[in-house]
């Protein structure tokens, strides 16, 4: 049997991922090997990975040298898989779970002596060489690091050379731009040039055995202190009349003006005036250590770095070099050059994503044999019967979503609009149209009650009446009986077995339902169309998951079917963002609300005012409406925020709101609850059997309670704009007018800035962008939102790069769809490299 690279890949995926023990095989690695070389044609890339053992194979090797040739047989290996296949990450499900931390396994290779040359006589000497040293271990290369600190570069993600130069500067120092000493303010950020007038060492606390430096600088004008806490050699640095820089936040200690731990630099040495990089670094490895190893390295290796980028594409979008921007984003020579440097290696990241999401798209594009739909008299027909007319935005992407169900190229589409712009309708006509052609078409939410909303309301609007009949079972204009099934996991076990057989037989018409339309034991008859609501909720995989649902129950009736994907969402993102994180899908925007709204009216009150909020909320109650009172987000813990949320809540029963407390009308909701209380606790509060509903930001999005008037969110300045404006949402969607009162105890400038934003700006997109100018990308999606690639320089607000990114990856792979061609070999490296590393293949 000739090579099967997928197996490879996978199995040398574990044995990295696993510390390179030699257990990710049954039978160790060398004879998988053994087995797969058999027939293999001389030449052939099996054969070389081979070659590079040492005679007794892989077993023979240890350590590092293992290592090393596990991760230069995986690149081969990557060069043998399809694009496709070498961008997929290696399943974690797949992966043995990690027994020893790598580091332990790079300490067992120090063994006895004689084994540990063999090891590095072997295959790892030669690969110095021959791949001009960049892939070599780090502790191979003259860093001045080594011993115990070696396994804290690894716990950077730095274990090759390459990775020590790939590992940017997240700021610089510039020590050119000094201020005066008697300028120093404490809390600002500063740098102040001057002579040392004296240092000297001493004791820390009472104990005394840890000793700190002290150093009085002078400019002249003013004096400033410097103590570095615990590191008694710093006083050799720091002669009396050196000249010296320091660069630190300022801060005031025993009533004087100064810095602690400052960066610094010697003037009347020769790194005077540079911008100094500052990276990224961990606990016991300082600063100035890692700064001299990345230095070293620079030196000597930067000029090898192989540029991926073709000569064409710099030249078209006036990139630089790949030495030149690694070399500058290290040691910038100016501003400009930095800014130069930053935009190329920017370049080299964003065609990497794009490269993906475009070969992805032309996968999914590739299956073919969704069904093509040419029909719509079942959808104008319901469209007819709807209490309104569709605004030209629902047209317009309605249109879109047409044009792909007439192909049979299965649709990938992203919906996206504001809360209420009505994306409900839109995918309701599309399914109904999927149901006349003799298709099943499915709705999935992403929690039990909105489901059950979505069930009720497609009930309604297909039947036309208030209180459509509960057996599911409508006459629907001009498709006949449709028969509406819901099902998730709440749904009793007599109910769903019915479900799940009118599911698998055809009898279920339009689905709706949780993830549980995906789990085992659910088979589709023939499903054509899966629209995912509020789709950022779900992950990239379970997204995917409802279509593969629908193909292999294709498969197991030996028929070919891939069921259309619409994925709604209501976070609105700016496009740049879009192309990036959902890149693989197209994107259709409803960007106007429908007519006759009441708009929200949004204020934001300082402290003093916040009695007036709870005033108009009594009121508000008091004529029968409902409030919402979300608590402030606590970074990073749960437990302290649903502390908080009871906190709240209580204060609400027992002081702001006894008589309301006394009546049980008041409700607590937050993430330490069962999911299952979760939801009962939002149905009582949908159903009215609760006035204020006090809520962490697990408050669910795309909850319907057109009763609630009332909004008040506290600790405003936490949340990001996006999350304010999803807040906001869940008013304003009756017929009465609606208030969102924004909370803020000692909001920062800039929060206020971002408050006084929301209280100007009802469009969901304008506050996406300002979010993302103001915070960056991350706010916008939470930590819900995965899919976002991790990215060191990137930068997701330039839009025309991201823009000219996306063209030049649909050319490259137009021309060279595997990339395979000597210009682009070492542009496929760079991406299967990029690709282990943010699978964590790497780290
Ligand atoms: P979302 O986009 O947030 O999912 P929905 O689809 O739930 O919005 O629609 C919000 C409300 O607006 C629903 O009550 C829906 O019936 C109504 N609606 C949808 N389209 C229109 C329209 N064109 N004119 C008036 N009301 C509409
Ligand atoms: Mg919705």
């Amino acid at each position: 049997m000739t090579a099967d690279y997928l197996q490879l890949r996978d199995a040398l995926s574990r044995e990295l991922a696993g510390g390179g023990h030699d257990d990710a095989v049954e039978g160790g690695l060398d004879e998988l090997l053994r087995r797969q070389a058999r027939d293999e044609p001389p030449g052939s890339a099996l054969l070389r990975m081979v070659a590079a053992l040492p005679p007794t194979g892989y077993a023979a090797l240890t350590g590092d040298a293992r290592e090393t040739w596990l991760r230069r047989a995986l690149a081969t290996v990557r060069r043998e898989l399809s694009l496709e296949e070498a961008l997929e990450p290696v399943e974690p499900g797949r992966r043995p779970v990690r027994k020893k931390a790598p580091s332990q396994a790079a300490t067992r290779a120090e063994g006895p002596p004689a084994t540990r040359r063999t090891g590095a006589g072997g295959a790892s000497a030669r690969i110095a060489e021959g791949a001009a040293g960049l892939d070599a271990p780090i502790a191979k290369a003259a860093t001045g690091i080594r011993g115990a600190a070696l396994p804290k570069l690894e716990k950077l993600g730095i274990r090759t050379v390459r990775d020590a130069l790939l590992h940017y500067p997240f700021r610089y120092v510039d020590f050119s731009h000094a201020v005066p000493i008697s300028a120093l303010r404490p809390g600002m950020e500063a740098t102040i040039r001057g002579t040392v007038e004296k240092s000297r060492l001493m004791p820390m606390g009472r104990g005394g055995r840890m000793k700190s430096t002290e150093v009085i600088v002078s400019d002249g004008m003013g004096h400033v202190q410097a103590v570095f806490f615990n590191q008694p050699f710093q006083t050799k640095n720091f002669p009396a009349g050196a000249e010296v820089a320091l660069a630190g936040r300022v801060t005031t200690f025993r009533g004087r003006t100064g810095f602690n731990n400052p960066e610094w630099e010697r003037l009347d040495r020769d790194e005077a005036g540079k911008m100094i990089p500052v990276y990224h670094s961990t606990e016991g490895l300082a600063q100035r250590t890692l700064r001299n190893a990345i230095e070293k390295l620079l030196e000597r290796f930067v000029d090898r770095l192989e540029d991926p980028l073709p000569e064409a594409i710099r030249r078209r979008h006036h990139l630089i070099g790949l030495v030149e921007a690694v070399r500058e984003v290290h040691y910038p020579t100016s501003e400009a050059a930095l800014g130069e440097a930053q935009r190329r290696l920017a370049f080299d990241e964003l065609l990497a994503v794009q490269i993906g999401a475009v070969a992805r798209k032309r996968e999914w594009q590739a299956e073919g044999s969704a069904p093509a739909i040419e029909e719509h008299a079942a959808s104008e027909a319901f469209l007819a019967t709807l209490p309104f007319t569709l605004t030209g935005a629902q047209r317009k992407v309605l249109d879109e979503v047409r044009g792909d169900l007439r192909r049979t190229v299965p649709m990938s589409r992203l919906l996206e609009g504001d809360v209420g712009s009505g994306k409900t309708a839109v995918a309701l006509a599309s399914m109904l149209d999927l149901v006349a052609a003799g298709y099943q078409a499915v709705l999935m939410a992403p929690t039990e009650v909105l489901a059950e909303q979505h069930y009720r309301t497609v009930c309604r609007l297909l039947s036309g009446e208030p209180e459509p009949p509960i057996t599911g079972l409508v006459r629907v204009p001009g498709v006949g009986q449709v028969r509406v099934v819901l099902l998730t996991g709440s749904t009793p076990a007599k109910e769903r077995r019915a479900a799940a057989e009118a599911i698998r037989h055809g009898g279920a018409h339009l689905i709706v339902g949780t993830h549980a339309l995906i789990q085992e034991g659910v088979d589709y008859h023939r499903l054509g169309l899966a629209v995912v609501d509020e789709q950022h909720r779900f992950g990239v995989m379970q997204r995917g998951d409802l279509r593969r649902k629908g193909q292999e129950s294709a498969a197991s009736r030996g028929g070919t079917l891939t069921p259309h994907l619409l994925a709604m969402s209501a976070t609105p993102i700016p496009r740049s963002l879009a192309l990036t994180v959902y890149g693989d899908l197209d994107l259709s925007v409803i960007d106007e609300l429908p007519p006759g709204r009441t708009p929200i009216v949004t204020r934001y009150l300082t402290p003093i005012e916040r009695a007036a909020a709870f005033r108009h909320a009594r009121d508000e109650i008091a004529a029968g409406r409902q409030v919402f009172v979300i608590c402030p987000l606590v970074e990073g813990s749960q437990t302290v925020e649903s502390r908080a949320a009871t906190e709240e809540y209580e204060r609400l029963r027992t002081e702001e709101f006894p008589d309301l407390g006394a009546r049980d009308r008041i409700l607590l909701l937050h993430g330490r609850m069962a999911s299952r209380e979760k939801d009962r606790v939002m149905r009582a509060f949908a159903e009215r059997e609760a006035d204020i509903l006090v809520s962490t930001a697990v408050v669910e999005v795309g909850i319907d309670v057109p009763n609630a008037t009332v909004m008040i969110i506290e600790g405003a300045d936490r949340f990001g704009l996006a999350q304010l404006h999803q807040f906001r949402g869940r008013v304003g969607r009756g017929e009465h007018p609606s208030t969102c009162y924004l909370l803020a105890d000692d909001p920062t400038p800039d929060a206020e800035e971002r408050l006084s934003i929301m209280e100007r700006t009802r469009d969901g997109f304008e506050l996406a962008e300002a979010d993302l100018q103001l915070r960056g990308p991350g706010d916008l999606f939470g930590t819900a939102q995965s899919g976002l690639p991790t990215m060191r320089v990137a930068s997701l607000l330039d839009a025309p790069l991201i823009d000219a990114a996306r063209r030049e990856a649909e050319q490259l792979l137009d021309a060279d769809p595997e990339l395979r061609s000597e210009e682009h070999r070492a542009l496929r490296y760079a991406i299967a490299e990029r690709v282990a590393s943010v699978v964590g293949e790497a780290h």
